[in-house]
């Protein structure tokens, strides 16, 4: 039989990621009787585990914890039978009429496959920075710019994603620092005018930051910097310290195999499908732009939905008609 595995069964569904997107479409598809397994990565819960309170997922009007929230989307996939599996993808082959993916150095086969393996911020690799995560270090104002109100804060980049922060800050804190490693910022000209003109905004060039200082409670208060120019050190009193120098995409064992945007962005066509039928992608892992819980969600739906119809669509006899015409790498 075609779609007969040599060594396991042939999953109808192999969903990689348990974000907002990967367990949306855990949720979808379980519902839907296709048996999805679900792949659980090096960030389980993806990065709204590292956020405290979300306040902008819509039904919960007092808000709920990140952690919380991935909670509850897992049992509620797994009520609905999706399976779970620790495993981190280490290759991926477009095989003829059907998927392989390499986990823990097993291979894998599946009739779809929906890609939903985040993105992972960029983080500076300072010696303290996992103990500030979550008390005054973060990578998402949208999430938890509404906690510092009232107080400076810092964001930490030059690029389209630290203006845009900086800016969408001011509404809340007192006074925004812009730290910026060059004497010039990398974003496009329309943001970067719209920050620097800000009168809340107050860029400080040439400088990295070196050390988090917390307070009592483990709370940040103050981050130290060096001038790369003048070599002089300094403490700028801060409540929280927004990372902005960029996200990477985790789409690393699908390189050469599937079409991303120069950033390494899986590049999507009808809904959710990549360039390759019954490859579906969905969340951070295929969106640059706007990368919120609840759009991840969205799109984790769109793509339980296009594998639905696609195994609905394509038999066995079929899919080996259409699998002799995929493109073979
Ligand atoms: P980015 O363009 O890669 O900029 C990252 C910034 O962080 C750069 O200024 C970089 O400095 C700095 N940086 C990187 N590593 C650093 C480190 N270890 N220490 C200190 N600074 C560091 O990333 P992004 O701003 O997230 O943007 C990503 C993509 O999304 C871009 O294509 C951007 O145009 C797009 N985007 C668009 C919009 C929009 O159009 N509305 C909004 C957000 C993002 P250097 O300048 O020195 O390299």
């Amino acid at each position: 039989m075609f779609l007969m595995s040599l060594k396991g069964a042939m999953e109808k569904v192999i969903i990689i990621g348990t974000g907002c997107a990967g367990l949306t479409a855990a949720i979808y598809t379980a519902r839907a009787n296709l048996n999805p397994l679900v792949l659980e990565g090096r960030e389980p819960g993806g990065q709204l585990t590292t956020t405290t309170l979300v306040e902008n997922y819509p039904g919960f009007p007092e808000g709920i914890d990140g952690p919380e929230l991935i909670m509850n989307m897992h049992q509620q996939a797994e009520r609905f039978g999706a399976r779970f599996r620790f495993g981190v993808v280490e290759a991926f082959e477009p095989a003829t009429g059907y998927r392989r993916l390499q986990v823990d150095g097993e291979w894998l086969e599946a009739q779809t496959v929906i890609i939903a393996s985040g993105a992972s911020a960029k983080w500076l690799g300072l010696e303290n920075e996992s103990k500030f995560k979550g008390h005054g270090l973060t990578s998402c104002a949208t999430c938890d710019g509404a906690f510092y109100r009232d107080v400076p804060v810092a964001v930490i980049g030059g690029g389209d994603t630290a203006c845009e922060e900086a800016v969408f800050l001011t509404r809340f804190a007192s006074k925004v620092y812009l730290i910026h490693r060059r004497d010039h910022l990398r974003a496009s000209a329309i943001l970067a005018d719209r920050a620097l003109t800000h009168p809340k905004i107050e860029p400080i060039w040439n400088t990295i930051a070196t050390r988090y200082v917390g307070d009592a409670q483990g709370e940040l208060e103050a981050v130290e910097l060096l001038d790369l120019k003048t070599k002089e050190r300094s403490r700028l009193a801060v409540k929280c310290v927004f990372i902005a120098i960029g996200h990477t995409p985790n789409t690393q064992p699908f390189r050469g195999k599937l079409e991303m945007d120069p950033n390494g962005y899986l590049l999507t066509r009808k809904g959710t499908q990549t360039n390759l039928p019954g490859v579906f992608a969905a969340g951070d892992v295929a969106d640059p732009i706007y990368r919120q819980a609840v759009t991840a969600a969205g799109q984790g739906c769109a793509a339980a939905i296009d594998a639905e119809r696609y195994l609905v669509d394509i038999d066995s006899a079929r899919l080996e008609e259409v699998g002799t015409s995929l493109p073979l790498y």
